[in-house]
């Protein structure tokens, strides 16, 4: 896929205030500082797309992206946060749970993972929550610029031990890199088999 166009269309706190359907979405989550605003800058070619912050917390909106004008990038916002207080912690949560599960026009939701690190207990209960709940996703190991080959392909076969064995199907896992923009075809074409599974005009 070539990405045309990317165009920030809105920021939403809840679900009843996303935007109207009509296009399908792609959703993009994981825990902050993962390298999630940099992975969406590389996707999509534009820099500043996604501002890359090394604040935690600061980006607690879903942000919709619209990509080559028919389909939608969903920024959700990370989980994880030292720095939020619980409560506002808890609302976020509360509206990214609404989103995954209440979204009508949701056509595939990527969890990523920083590749460097042991697996953190939040990543395995959000995992396990969207298995709960019935909602297929894929996987991206970002940063994998600071790995050799022989440890990410451990690392990730530990990830498939750990948190994907009882999923049927397994989900797809992604090696990705903002730096060398490794794994950028691999998760665009996703997106593409997506749109046609769905029967999205792409
Ligand atoms: P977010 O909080 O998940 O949006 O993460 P950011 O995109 O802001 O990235 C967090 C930190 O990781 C920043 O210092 C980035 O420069 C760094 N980072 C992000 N992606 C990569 C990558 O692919 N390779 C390397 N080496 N560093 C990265």
């Amino acid at each position: 896929m070539k990405i045309q166009s990317a165009v920030f269309e809105v920021s939403s706190p809840n679900l009843e205030l996303c935007p109207r359907l009509a296009l399908p979405e792609f959703a993009f989550i994981g825990r902050s500082n993962v390298g999630k605003s940099s992975l969406i800058n590389m996707l999509t070619g534009k820099m500043n797309l996604a501002k890359v912050s090394d604040l935690p917390g600061k980006t607690r909106l879903m942000n919709f992206f619209i990509i080559n004008r028919n389909w939608r990038l969903v920024d959700l916002p990370g989980y994880g946060y030292a720095h939020v207080a619980k409560a506002e912690r808890a609302d976020f949560n509360e509206a990214v749970a609404d989103y995954l599960r209440g979204r009508e026009n949701l056509a595939g939701v990527f969890v990523l993972v920083d590749s460097r690190h042991e697996l953190h207990a939040i990543d395995l209960d959000f995992i396990s929550w969207l298995a709960e709940n019935e909602i297929q996703f894929a996987v991206i190991f970002t940063k994998i610029d600071k790995l050799s080959a022989s440890q990410v392909q451990s690392s990730m076969t530990r990830f498939k031990q750990t948190a994907l064995t009882d999923l049927s199907p397994v989900p797809t896992i992604f090696a990705s890199s903002a730096r060398t923009k490794i794994g950028r075809n691999d998760i665009l074409s996703h997106v593409t088999k997506m749109l046609k599974f769905h029967q999205y005009p792409i």
